[in-house]
């Protein structure tokens, strides 16, 4: 499968390192280096990234492998020697490989783990996902994005301010993939005089940005005046985020999440199920199968989405517009004066012999995004469908996960 990502993977360098763990000092590199691209101090031997043209003479000649190390960063911000002559250790890899999730910074880990417990952990990507970046930018080396709209999403007398903002990366490398998240990092310190830690929001653009081949992303942010239980709260990255004007500039960290994203093979269908902010990924996925129409890319996509109001549902004028040959809309309003009280679960209820149809479909794969309160609700209203078409949820839930079919993200 082609990875889009690729767009703009030239921004990206394979840079050349050697382990400091490993390494013996015995000189060898330095000595081969047709380049003189290989330096040392008393503490390190380290490879100038301006100078390395990665013919690999040197690695042959390494008694230990020390030498055949290797990162993905960005091309424009390679780890400079000063950094690599710091080190004690390697960095963790910065893209997805053998490590995965593992090479995650603790609190990130800790953040996904969160959002995926309900399911028992993070599914394996779909099988025909493209291959993400993972972690390209820590708290140490945070890229810079440029504020460059902040739009909001909600009638001005709504009980919810959701903003829809867009971040834009300049020169800057940042490739995300639908469905991935970033992390924000709100400037000052916490009330024990700590910087922030990053706080998560999933992509809400496609992966050729929010604009086609700009180098920008979009978020959707609601901003958090009081906490699940209803007591005042203001919540830090989003009222941080909701207050920004455009050219003001984000420090941003990431990006994460290595599972929880689109198929990209023909005729791959998607059963997408969210509640409030949680439908950011959703509207990636779906803008990125509209732009993608054209070429006759896509099955079939059924959304199931949860607001309070219809003034209160991010993207609510423009998921009306979408013909209903392209996305098959179930919207369900809770508070909504001019109908009965509806979740989502009731939906997918209502629709049960479509959505037996696409659960058992080998090409379909389902995401569920949004208040953690809802997995219940979700998963017992899956269990009642395939019950009423003489299948087992829990059989069919297990397989649909191991398969990477099966993808929940909640807070
Ligand atoms: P919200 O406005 O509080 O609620 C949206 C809808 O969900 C309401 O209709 C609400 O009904 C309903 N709901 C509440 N409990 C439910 C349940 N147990 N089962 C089914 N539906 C239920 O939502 P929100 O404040 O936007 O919250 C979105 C969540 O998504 C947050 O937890 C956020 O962390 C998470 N999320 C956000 C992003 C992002 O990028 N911003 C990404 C991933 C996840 P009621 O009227 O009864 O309250």
């Amino acid at each position: 499968m082609p990875n889009e990502s690729a767009a703009v993977s030239g921004a990206m360098l394979r840079q050349h390192l050697i382990d400091p763990e490993i390494c013996i000092r015995c000189n060898t590199c330095e000595e081969t280096c047709p380049r003189g691209a290989v330096t040392h101090d008393a503490r390190n031997y380290v490879v100038d990234p301006g100078q390395c043209e990665g013919c690999n003479d040197c690695l042959a000649p390494c008694p230990t492998g020390a030498i055949d190390n290797w990162r993905s960063v960005p091309r424009e911000r390679p780890y400079t020697l000063a950094e690599q002559l710091a080190w004690n250790a390697l960095p963790a890899h910065g893209v997805q490989g053998a490590a995965g999730d593992a090479a995650l910074p603790p609190d990130i880990a800790a953040l996904a783990a969160e959002a995926t417990a309900g399911q028992g952990g993070a599914a394996p990507p779909p099988w025909s996902a493209a291959h993400p970046y993972i972690n390209l930018y820590t708290p140490d080396r945070p890229a810079l994005a440029t504020v460059s709209g902040n739009l909001g999403l909600t009638a001005a007398d709504a009980s919810a301010d959701v903003r829809h903002i867009v971040l834009d990366f300049g020169a800057t490398a940042f490739p995300v993939l639908e469905g991935q998240t970033i992390g924000i990092l709100p400037p000052g310190t916490d009330a024990d005089g700590r910087p922030h830690h990053p706080r998560l929001y999933s992509v809400a653009s496609p992966r050729d940005g929010e604009r086609p081949r700009y180098n920008n992303l979009a978020l959707t942010v609601k901003r958090v005046t009081e906490d699940h239980d209803g007591r005042t709260l203001r919540g830090v990255a989003s009222n941080y985020l909701c207050d920004l004007a455009k050219g003001d500039t984000v420090r941003v960290v990431g990006p994460y999440g290595a599972s929880f994203l689109m198929p990209n093979h023909p005729g791959s269908s998607l059963l997408m199920v969210c509640t409030g902010t949680g439908s950011a990924p959703m509207r990636a996925m779906t803008e990125r199968r509209r732009r993608r129409r054209a070429q006759g890319e896509g099955g079939r996509l059924m959304l199931f989405f949860g607001a309070r109001a219809p003034a209160e549902l991010p993207y609510f004028g423009p998921l009306s517009k979408l013909p209903a040959d392209f996305i098959d809309v179930n919207l369900a309003f809770s508070r909504d004066p001019a109908r009965p009280r509806q979740y989502v679960q009731d939906l997918i209820r209502a629709r049960g012999a479509e959505v037996m149809r696409m659960l058992d479909d080998p090409d379909a794969y389902v995401y569920v995004c949004g208040l953690k309160a809802m997995e219940g609700g979700v998963d017992a209203a899956f269990a009642d469908v395939c019950r009423q078409h003489g299948a087992d949820w829990a059989s069919l839930a297990a397989t649909l996960r191991a398969g990477g079919r099966y993808h929940v993200e909640t807070y």
